[in-house]
């Protein structure tokens, strides 16, 4: 067994904890994002014997390098089985270039892959100390189905979601309603602020400290190290075929955890030669890393890839510390990151939605490949950089995209481009004539508390 490795703050102004600690905590107390202060590295023959594994054990394996000194192996193959229940498909494009699907979860979204295992942890380690936790969200339809369908189910925690009633689609309501048991989905008769601010008054109301509400925010610990596993996937699958001795992903990046899942792989050995970057319009992280200067985006700008509208990403802190350099939570940066190997790893470019519509139409066209408005920003960043690179024969380069979505999750958009409409994945079809649970609700936070003291 090795040494455990412990989690800094990136704001450093706070001592190392256990993994367990933060991934409790999910922020630091000096408002910093965990990172893990020691990489552990994987091995070539040890990526070679992952080519026909299948992928809750590479999972396995990967994530055991962060957590065999923090749960029982046993354990951690038994939540890894459970989490990793679904297929994760590389499509053939053309050359040796892929999409990488990470769209066969419970709710079609890469989100998924992260959420499910976070969830399992926490779980666990309530379980040792007996303890129960209530995590409370607002959502305006996707993170509120994310989360409560990697939480169903888990018998330490209980969730309340919370989503104004007439802002969400019938199937991302669905994607809710209809589990039951440890979920609780409340139709709040108001805006998706409305629903925000009740859940924030929670949280700071001492009365309720009793009841020990958590929220599930997306920059805990416990979401990124899950994120490293697909690379690691993609790039031992291909490999196998391919013997190529070296891949290039392309990343379509909003708050950066998933890019970061991948620079992490990079560190702990995986032959990357490059991460494309792809952002929206919001272009901060492009900017910064051709000029040297961070501006934020505020607000940030409407995209049809709607889950990347970031002005400010909040794993940038991250990324930044891993060149050597410090980012604080307002976007401030004290130490500057090496940005030459910055530069020498990753490319970052800015993709508008006029690309993105383009990109969808001519993959599928030229392809058969469909693509929603999140994967074809990926798509495109990939076009962009061979573009780009004229020189270096890229043809018999290895290279990923990742598809963050199901195309069926945007079904007017593709509608509109393509004139098709995309099928239904089994996860969402089956829930269209599912029994639904709805607790109905004024938008008054005396009525909200009432429910919390009551139901639990
Ligand atoms: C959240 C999300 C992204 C962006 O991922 P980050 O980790 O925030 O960069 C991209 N696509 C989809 C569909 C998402 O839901």
């Amino acid at each position: 067994m090795n040494k455990p490795i412990s989690y800094y703050s990136t704001n450093l102004k706070t001592a190392e904890v256990s993994f367990r600690e933060a991934l409790l905590k999910g922020l630091a107390p000096d408002r910093g994002l965990f990172m893990p202060e020691y990489i552990p590295q994987v091995s070539e023959d040890e990526i070679l014997a992952f080519c026909d594994m299948p992928y809750f054990e590479i999972a396995y394996k990967v994530m055991g390098k962060f957590l065999n000194t923090e749960l029982p192996e046993k354990k951690l193959y038994e939540l890894v089985k459970d989490a990793y229940n679904f297929d994760v498909p590389l499509e053939f494009v053309c050359d040796k270039k892929y999409v990488m699907r990470l769209d066969q979860g419970p709710t079609a979204s890469f989100k998924d892959f992260a959420a499910r295992m976070m969830g399992r942890l926490i779980n666990y380690y309530l379980a040792l100390e007996n303890r129960q936790l209530i995590i409370l969200t607002a959502t305006s339809g996707d993170t509120g189905s994310a989360i409560a369908n990697a939480f169903y189910g888990l018998n330490n925690i209980k969730v309340v979601v919370l989503y104004p009633e007439k802002e969400v689609t019938l199937r991302q309501r669905k994607q809710m309603t209809t589990l039951g048991e440890n979920i609780q989905v409340i139709s709040l008769d108001g805006k998706f602020d409305d629903c925000q601010a009740l859940v924030k008054q929670a949280f700071s109301d001492h009365e309720l400290e009793y009841l020990n509400l958590s929220s599930a925010n997306s920059i805990n610990i416990g979401r990124l190290i899950p994120q490293i596993v697909y690379y690691f996937y993609a790039y031992a699958r291909l490999h196998k075929k391919h013997q190529s001795k070296d891949i290039i992903f392309s990343v379509p990046s909003g708050n950066f955890g998933d890019m970061m899942g991948g620079v992490l792989a990079m560190k702990m050995g995986l032959p990357i030669k490059k991460f494309i970057i792809a952002t929206n319009a919001n272009d901060e992280f492009p900017k910064l890393l051709k000029t040297q200067e961070y501006k934020k985006i505020e607000p940030s700008l409407n995209c049809i890839s709607s889950a990347m509208n970031v002005g400010h990403p909040s794993n940038l802190s991250r990324l930044i510390a891993l060149y050597g350099g410090v980012m604080d939570e307002t976007g401030y940066i004290s130490k500057q990151p090496d940005y030459t190997m910055m530069r020498k790893e990753i490319y970052a470019i800015s993709i508008d939605d006029a690309q993105t519509r383009q990109t969808i139409k001519e993959t599928y066209h030229q392809f058969k490949v469909l693509l929603e408005p999140h994967g074809a920003v990926g798509w495109a960043g990939l076009k962009a950089f061979i573009k780009d690179n004229p020189a270096a024969d890229l043809q018999e380069q290895l290279f990923v995209s990742l598809e963050t979505a199901h195309p069926a999750k945007f079904p007017e958009e593709i509608n509109t481009i393509l004139g098709i409409d995309p099928e239904l994945p089994d996860s969402l079809k089956n829930i269209e004539n599912k029994q639904e649970f709805i607790i109905k609700m004024e938008n008054s936070y005396s009525a909200f508390k009432t429910f919390l003291k009551t139901s639990f």
